[in-house]
């Protein structure tokens, strides 16, 4: 018989959220429920088939396999909880939960697969690293099984004993107007077992910590707060859960020549006054190495060039931004008695000359209006 397809099974789409998922199935097993439904065998197909789709698409690990290989991905799968052909067995684990978040009991039956957490690592690349993309090995803490109690918590030599709140259940039932409604056993956290002995080397936890290398690929043109996502990095599951992620966040130092901006780069570049009063090829850093740069003549200080693709090709942009260069004049100091005479002289003859220092002359014909009218 062909299989149809799980997304469409819940009416939701392939980007669907958990909580979408969620709520898809908690839909339709709601109308096609056998106890709301006696004798009819159509809706009892619609809701094991529901169920089917829904136990495999809340697993981010199912869910990835079948997203890649289908029904193939995932065969055996569905059928693991116990539950498949033979009827509804392992139903009350996966309604019970859902009923626990209606009623807000957070009920979490013994035995379930909890997803391992997500983990953070901050990495710091220079500027160029990040421009031309780079291979860093970076050193993760990571939960491991503990090898003197295999993971168990209880100490060698000893064992696990019977919860005795809930009688090894795990659950409690408590009652909440017509609903009977389990939660997990306050006691034992719903596990069950209660341990007598803690293992004295990872303090009953079952894990510890250990540090291990990764290799991660940044790609060229990252920029800080980028993320990349290493599946399966993360903290362990447990019960047989899958592991979390690790996401590495990029932030880039402090460069001491340029700005980054998005994909362009900024920078500074000092001229001397003659340089930005006659013009000159001005020879700028880029990333790579060195380029040319024509300042024209009577360029003022503080104007902005810009050198096209000589920026960064960023991870989702189509082509590289610009470097932008903002010459500074310089004042000269230091000056020798020759140097200032012919600055003197050079002043005198620019006294004689009108139009110069066009600045000059709009800012004092400003002044000289306003201390008119401040006259009248
Ligand atoms: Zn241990
Ligand atoms: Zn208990």
């Amino acid at each position: 018989m062909a299989q149809r397809d799980y997304y469409e099974i819940l009416g939701v789409s392939q980007d669907a959220s958990d909580e979408d998922l969620k709520k898809a199935y908690r839909r339709l097993a709601m109308k096609y429920h056998p106890d709301r439904n006696p004798d009819d065998e159509d809706a009892e197909e619609k809701f094991k088939e529901a169920k089917e789709a829904y136990e495999v698409l809340s697993d981010s690990q199912k869910r990835a396999a079948y997203d890649r290989f289908g029904h193939a991905g995932v065969e055996g799968a569905a059928a693991g909880g116990g539950g498949g052909a033979e009827g509804f067995g392992g139903f009350g684990d996966i309604f019970g939960d859902i009923f626990g978040d209606i009623f807000g009991g957070g009920g979490r039956g013994r035995q379930r697969a909890y997803r391992g957490a997500d983990l953070r690592y901050s990495l710091d690349l220079s500027l160029e690293e990040a421009a031309r993309g780079t291979e860093v090995t970076i050193k993760v803490p990571s939960k491991v099984k503990c090898d003197t109690c295999e993971g168990s918590g209880a100490k060698p030599g000893t064992s696990k004993s019977k919860c005795s709140t809930c009688g090894g259940m795990g659950q409690v039932r408590m009652q909440q107007g017509f609903f009977s409604v389990t939660q997990p056993c306050p006691d034992c956290g719903g596990e069950g077992v209660k341990i007598e002995q803690p293992c004295t080397d990872c303090r009953g936890t079952g894990f510890q910590r250990q540090e291990k290398s990764l290799e991660v690929n940044i790609p060229a043109g990252v920029d800080s707060g980028d993320r990349i996502r290493l599946s399966g990095e993360g903290e362990p599951g447990e019960n047989g859960g899958p592991r979390g992620d690790l996401f590495v966040e990029v932030r880039i130092k402090p460069h001491p020549i340029f700005e980054r901006e998005g994909d362009d780069l900024r920078c500074e570049v000092p001229i001397s006054i003659t340089q930005a009063a006659l013009g000159d090829q001005v020879t700028v850093p880029t990333l790579e190495g060195e380029a040319k740069m024509k300042v024209p003549g009577g360029t003022q200080s503080g104007k902005t060039f810009r050198l096209r693709g000589k920026g960064i090709q960023g991870v989702r942009s189509s082509r590289p931004g610009d470097l932008l260069c903002t010459v500074k004049v310089e004042t000269p100091v230091n000056l020798n008695n020759r140097q200032k005479e012919l600055l003197r002289e050079l002043e005198e003859e620019a006294g004689k000359q009108n139009g110069s220092h066009p600045h000059s002359k709009s800012w004092w014909d400003k002044v000289r209006d306003f201390l008119d009218r401040l006259a009248s």
